[in-house]
């Protein structure tokens, strides 16, 4: 088995930045080293690679992507949209349903399972998405090889949407899965809409209403309602994309966490502000709404104080063509993965949060809270998914560095410079991306997990 060093090296893990040394042998972690590598060591690998005191990460955890794939895969498919994930540090990702067909059968998640074994350069997993009446098929589905279940808690998306309250009960209280839940009050979005509509008649409703029609109170009434649920059945619940500073003081009880429910929040919310639509317009539309400077605060306050375990991307490519429109009419999506790694270092640097903190919720915690078996750490015995990361001379980014198929980035539509570069990325100890060119040869693996209920 071929053996490679990656050394000097700043290691980034389970809360430590530390000057050392990595071995991998094969697909493996074999030995995590303090300082230099002694010379027998140096000896014993075939490839060494000097890092040159860039940090070493473990590979990052996607728990929110969609790769469009299969029936949208103008936008993005599981080949293109793999290989923007490794060019973005992420080694392993979890799809979510909402495809064409949805993923909301055991066939439609077996075929989207199948084309990744063929094509995916990144660790893969696949959601399956719940709706009014798939429940046999959601008690029936393995969470060994299923990340969780996706719901769209009162709101539509293509055919997946429970709204039926004994249905939602039964769910929370039945399912042997982690429930993912997009929390957003439909009907309180549906007459927001109407609102602007009778406003603005025949006239575009500028961007900047984005936020106000899928405002601060239909996130909050949506996620109180998924976290009450969740308390009474005692489902484990994770919260996605967190949005706004309402909503975190829902997650604990007088600063007590409860112990069966997780959440996230994606770059754009820690990014970006409402101010921003002004400007960039549909690039950053995506739902949630990207809310206030005071909820962005109060959001990057929770990523350092650990009220919110994992940080996404929610990656959602359109093609830019296809983001024409105003507030209600252009589609909501923002394919970010590529440079959120870069962009929460850089925020890391602006003191918002640790660089040991990006680690946590871009890969330890996601790995903990899914029980993704031997990866979201570097240690010995665990499998080499790694992410090299470099302070650089500033840059801009420009759509044409774009790896997925939708051919642009949001953050390249204005002048905004990032610090830091995704340099290497291993996948299972394969070099995936190595300075701009990935390996499209290399290919991932599914996921497993241990879900909630068994023993770890
Ligand atoms: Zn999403």
């Amino acid at each position: 088995m071929a053996r490679t060093l990656i050394h000097n090296a700043v290691v980034v893990n389970e809360g430590k930045k530390t000057k050392g040394y990595v071995v991998v042998d094969g697909d493996i972690i074999d030995r995590v080293g303090k300082g230099a590598a002694p010379a027998a060591v140096i000896a014993g690998c075939q490839t060494v690679i000097d890092a040159g005191g860039a940090y070493l990460m473990p590979g990052v955890i996607d728990d929110h992507v969609h790769f469009r794939d299969p029936g949208l895969t103008h936008k993005g498919d599981i080949a293109s949209e793999s290989a923007a994930a490794v060019a973005g540090g992420v080694t392993s990702y979890m799809d979510m349903p909402n495809t064409r067909p949805a993923t909301v059968s055991l066939d439609a998640w077996r075929d989207k399972m199948d084309r990744a074994a063929e094509v995916s350069i990144a660790n893969y997993s696949f959601y399956i998405g719940a709706t009014n009446d798939n429940l046999d098929t959601l008690l029936e589905a393995d969470y060994a090889s299923v990340p969780g279940v996706k719901l769209f808690l009162g709101s539509s998306t293509g055919n997946m949407l429970v709204d039926s309250e004994p249905m939602l009960r039964r769910m929370f209280s039945e399912l042997p899965a982690l429930i993912a839940v997009h929390a957003e009050d439909d009907a309180r979005i549906r007459s927001n809409m109407e609102t602007a509509r009778e406003i603005f008649g025949e006239e575009p409703v500028p961007m900047e209403l984005h936020p106000v029609i899928r405002d601060n109170v239909a996130c909050y009434n949506a996620t109180r309602r998924a976290i009450r649920l969740a308390r009474e059945t005692g489902a484990r619940l994770h919260v996605l994309h967190v949005s706004t500073a309402a909503e975190l003081g829902l997650l604990a009880d007088k600063g007590e966490r409860y112990p069966n429910i997780t959440s996230e929040t994606c770059i754009q919310y820690l990014w970006w502000s409402d101010a921003d639509y002004e400007t960039m317009g549909s690039r950053i539309k995506c739902n949630p709404a990207i809310k206030s400077d005071k909820d962005r605060r109060a959001l990057r306050r929770a990523v350092r104080d650990g009220l919110i375990d994992v940080i996404g991307s929610d990656h959602a490519p359109h093609l830019l063509s296809e983001k024409d429109g105003d507030a209600l009419t252009a589609p909501s999506g923002c394919p970010n993965m590529q440079f959120s790694l870069p962009m929460l270092m850089d925020l890391a640097s602006e003191k918002a949060f640790k660089v040991e903190t990006v680690a946590e919720k871009t890969s330890h915690a996601p790995a903990r809270l899914f029980g993704i078996e031997r990866r979201g750490f570097i240690r010995e015995g665990y499998f080499a998914d790694l992410v090299l990361v470099r302070a650089v001379d500033p840059y801009t980014v420009t759509d044409g560095m774009s790896v997925g198929k939708c051919g642009w980035i949001p953050i390249a539509g204005v002048n905004t410079q990032l610090h830091h570069r995704v340099e290497k990325t291993w996948v299972n100890g394969r070099l995936a991306y190595d300075e701009g060119i990935v390996n499209r040869e290399v290919r991932g693996r599914a996921l497993t997990f241990v879900p909630p209920g068994r023993d770890n």
